[in-house]
């Protein structure tokens, strides 16, 4: 089982990896930048070359990327949708230096302007992206919980954005649990599970699953709500969270997006998925 967190890389981008080293994750992702401003800078080569080496050297692999919170690739005001764009080619080419195969992006928000336009310019986005960026860089969409506008909730949308999408081999899917249950997928027994996994290979095929985003759930089961809670202490309980560690989904990298605070730390929340996982 491959299994690890976020972690930031408040300090420098190769520490990450010693973070990913001391908790003994097999598996982690970062934000290469500040997630929440619209600017950045080039990466420090220096410590390109070093986070690479560590990679190598502890065989951590893969490492996923996340786009940072600001872009929207669905935005009906160009001048966003521009920005997005821009920060999309950006993210891919920061990726390609880092050695990382995955970025991981949300599908935007279509402000209600209606769901058909926004995936509309999320796949010509994309399609634009990968045409600019000749790498072998993967772009992860990951499913979200519904909230109002937002996109990629349901398997079936992110069908239509992959099936979009021209370069077929650089387009993957993330299934976060916690989104997943808030938009009404069920995760809370075997068979709950079964059924979600098969209703994503029925529609999606689970050759496009790359990732899972492990997070227990502060919403119910629909509610929408997209807040992230400790292993086993959401909605989704020890028992989904047995059932989810002993179905397909542990074939694939499980990375954590758990909260940190006084009842848990990010090692508590391994040690309780290993634990589940038995
Ligand atoms: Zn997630
Ligand atoms: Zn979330």
């Amino acid at each position: 089982m491959k299994v690890g967190f976020h972690i930031s890389i408040a300090e420098s981008i190769d520490q990450a990896v010693d973070v990913a080293v001391a908790m003994k994750c097999g598996v982690f992702q970062i934000f290469t930048r500040n997630p929440r401003g619209w600017s950045f800078q080039p990466l420090n080569l220096k410590e390109v070359t070093r986070f690479r080496k560590k990679i190598e050297e502890h065989g951590i692999k893969p490492v996923f990327d996340h786009m940072p919170y600001l872009p929207n690739l669905a935005s009906t005001r160009e001048e966003v949708y521009l920005r997005s764009t821009l920060s999309l080619k950006a993210e891919l080419n920061r990726c390609s230096e880092l050695g990382i195969p995955f970025l991981v992006t949300h599908l935007g928000s279509h402000l209600g302007a209606g769901k058909i336009g926004g995936l509309k310019r999320l796949i010509s986005a994309i399609n634009d992206a990968l045409n600019e960026t000749k790498s072998n860089v993967t772009i992860i969409l990951e499913n979200t919980a519904g909230t109002k506008n937002s996109m990629g909730s349901s398997f079936e949308d992110i069908k239509h954005v992959v099936d979009g999408v021209e370069d077929l081999k650089r387009i993957g899917v993330c299934f976060d649990t916690c989104h997943g249950f808030a938009a009404g997928y069920d995760l809370r027994s075997d068979e709950a599970v079964a059924k979600t996994i098969r209703l994503f290979n029925n529609i999606l095929g689970l050759e496009k699953l790359k990732l899972v985003h492990l997070n227990d759930s502060k919403g119910d089961l629909g509610s929408g709500i997209d807040r992230h809670e400790h292993i086993g202490l959401g909605r989704i309980g020890d028992k989904g969270f047995r059932s989810i560690l002993h179905s397909d989904l542990v074939k694939l990298p499980l990375i954590m997006e758990t909260p940190v605070d006084d009842r848990r730390n990010d090692f508590d929340n391994l040690c309780k998925v290993r634990e589940l996982a038995k």
